[in-house]
């Protein structure tokens, strides 16, 4: 039989906090098999790693220790609260300080900080929280598998910048996520990061887990991508600006980029490049929801939209 397959992408602020992450987790079991999720880091943990690594660059390893530390006891603090036997991702995250601790140092020695180091140093945030989400899916009993987004995601030059191997993530989904969603399973897979052309992890820019989760439904043929966010969905205007502001019921792909662009700061403005038509294969709609407020019913973004 065809499960239906979909994306499922949270946000910092819709994983930011316990709450939050029980929501996620009742979200996820509430969709049922055929569900691949996409996580980002929680809210401000990106920020707090890139923090580490400019006060390494500057010599300042007092305040590079304090924001490893932050950020293990964050994420200590959660894996305690939500996993039976947290044992496993608290020495994870054991492991990942600890290189952490070792990167900063080594950048406080050299005062230099590269763009690579830099992604090595900030894609833990998402790797620990996807490695956390699976181990808390899989003590309650769902059989969720966590797979690693450089496996999957493959950015090769393209214009003077990298672009994802569409191709390439469609064989590697098929390999490492189809299985798993064939048998009634979840993925758990890190946002924002992917595999470099020298096999180095990088990011997809700031925000870029919206980005990732339109990857790897175009790479599954999923039937959906469902952002979760703490936003009802996109606004007609701001609303810390205007009164008034509505959400927005359903709107073009080509809208909806179009708000990207203009600063709406709700959607990556590449998010919806994977999801569009093409000869051979339909479009992939693009749901935001609000994880805290199940009575919204969100934005959908598509190409048969009015
Ligand atoms: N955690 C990353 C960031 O803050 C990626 C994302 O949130 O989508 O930019
Ligand atoms: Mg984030």
């Amino acid at each position: 039989m065809h499960t239906p397959r979909q994306v499922f992408k949270f946000g910092g602020t819709s994983i930011g906090s316990l709450e939050a992450l029980r929501l996620a987790l009742q979200h996820v079991r509430a969709a049922g098999p055929g569900t691949a999720v996409v996580v980002s880091a929680m809210s401000g943990v990106t920020d707090q790693l890139l923090d580490a690594a400019r006060s390494a660059e500057r010599g300042d390893l007092q305040a590079a220790d304090r924001a490893a530390s932050d950020f293990a006891a964050r994420h200590r603090a959660l894996a305690e609260a939500l996993l039976p036997e947290p044992g496993q991702i608290l020495a994870l995250i054991g492991q990942s300080v600890e290189e952490l601790h070792a990167m900063c140092q080594s950048i406080a020695v050299l005062r230099e900080l590269s763009p690579r180091t830099l992604d090595a140093v900030v894609a833990r945030g998402e790797r620990v929280l996807a490695l956390g989400l699976a181990a808390a899916l899989v003590a309650g009993g769902a059989h969720a598998v966590y797979v690693d987004a450089t496996e999957i995601i493959a950015l090769t030059p393209l214009a003077g910048g990298l672009w994802p191997d569409m191709a390439a993530a469609a064989e590697a989904a098929a390999r490492l996520l189809t299985p798993v969603l064939a048998t009634g399973g979840v993925t758990i897979c890190p946002g924002y990061i992917g595999r470099g052309p020298a096999g180095q992890t990088l990011t997809l820019g700031r925000g870029g887990s919206d980005f990732s989760a339109a990857i790897l439904a175009r790479a599954l043929g999923a039937e959906r991508v469902v952002l979760y966010k703490e936003v009802d969905g996109l606004m007609t205007a701001d609303p810390r600006a205007v009164k008034d502001a509505r959400v927005l019921g359903e709107l073009h792909f080509r809208e909806a980029a179009e708000l990207a662009y203009y600063g709406a700061k709700i959607l990556h403005p590449r998010t919806m490049i994977p999801l569009l038509a093409a000869p051979g294969r339909p479009a992939i709609p693009l749901f935001i929801k609000n994880t805290f407020n199940p009575r919204s019913t969100g934005t959908r973004i598509a190409d048969d939209a009015a």
